[in-house]
């Protein structure tokens, strides 16, 4: 038996394994290819089961939230995808316990609906907790270091530990998870600390970010912003000064509507989309001397 027919045995009890799984059915871009095993949990103990028989079999592990800031590549990802849908809550006064496979936004618009202030620049990022935390998500002068006061970790084969948050070295859209400090470590669970606020007012709030997201930024299948915004200027100027706006590559494309996105239109290649990625970084860097960094991951088998 192989080391992946011997894990797919293992995991079976914990959640619905699917073999071969399309990811672009799991990613907000609407792409990427197969993975090997896809396992849904629905617990935070079986998401930590799962990440520990993976690391027992020695295959390799990727934690999937909602895949609305990752690009996978078109051949795939090698080994487990664990689909995170964990998203048990409880609370002790304005102190939230919430799973990691929980909806980011719609946690923020029940703590807003609640009069409990702290998330209402958070509303419209389509996410979990889990990758809320790996991104230190933010928006709107906010960001989860704010209100985020620890988190469950699960150490590959090891138990877990409750971590404190200044310990995640939070930075603008980065954490010891996105400089590989913690490799191969879950995100089990957050535990978030809100203030007392007026429901109507944090409803108001949240109802005029939506209304700046919905002015601003395209619909269809993206990922968010592509790059993060150099010191210099948004990303998106710098890539329209660079003649991209609308740029395209196969049914890839450079939205037309904010430029910092890049959109699938229909069924656009992760190959496509990267060479966009790509082609923006090498115009900027020529043009303005500026390196763009990417927010969008890139994942699995490129
Ligand atoms: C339309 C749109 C608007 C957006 N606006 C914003 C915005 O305003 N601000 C902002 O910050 N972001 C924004 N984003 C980006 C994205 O929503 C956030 O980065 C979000 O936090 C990613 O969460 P996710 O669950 O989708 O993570 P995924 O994309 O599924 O995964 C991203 C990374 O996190 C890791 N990860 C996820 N869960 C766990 C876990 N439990 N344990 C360990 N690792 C984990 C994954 O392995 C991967 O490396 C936007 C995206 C879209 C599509």
């Amino acid at each position: 038996m192989t080391a992946i027919e011997s894990l797919a045995v293992s995991l079976a009890p914990l959640g619905e394994l699917r073999r071969d799984e399309r990811l672009a059915r799991h990613t907000t871009f609407g792409v990427g290819g197969p993975a090997d095993l896809f396992l849904t949990v629905r617990s935070a103990e079986a998401l930590a089961a799962a990440t520990n028989a993976a690391y027992e079999a020695d295959v390799p592990l990727f934690v999937l939230g909602s895949g609305s800031n990752i690009l996978v590549a078109d051949a795939g990802i090698r080994g487990l995808v664990l689909d995170n849908r964990a998203r048990a809550e409880s609370a002790s006064g304005l102190t939230y316990r919430v799973e990691s496979g929980a909806s980011f936004a719609a946690f923020a618009r029940k703590m807003c609906r609640l009069g409990h202030e702290g998330l209402a620049w958070a509303v419209g990022i389509p996410g979990t907790i889990g990758g809320a935390v790996v991104y230190n998500a933010g928006a709107y002068g906010g960001c989860l270091a704010d209100v985020l006061r620890r988190v469950r970790l699960q150490l590959p084969g090891n138990g877990d530990e409750w971590v404190d948050a200044k310990d995640l070295g939070l930075v603008y859209r980065g954490s010891a998870f996105t400089r590989r400090e913690v490799a191969g470590k879950a995100v089990l669970e957050a535990e978030l600390e809100l203030a007392e606020g007026d429901a109507n007012a944090l409803t108001a709030q949240a109802a005029a970010y939506d209304g700046k997201r919905l002015t601003a930024q395209p619909r269809g299948r993206n990922a968010g912003s592509t790059f993060k915004n150099p010191p210099e200027s948004p990303a998106w100027k710098l890539i329209e000064a660079v003649g991209l706006r609308g740029a395209t590559r196969g049914e890839a494309a450079i939205s037309d509507k904010h430029c910092n996105f890049f959109v699938n239109n229909g069924n656009a290649a992760a190959a496509d989309v990267a060479w966009l990625i790509a082609e923006a970084q090498r115009r900027v860097k020529e043009q303005f001397g500026v390196s763009l960094e990417r927010e969008v991951e890139f994942v699995g088998e490129w």
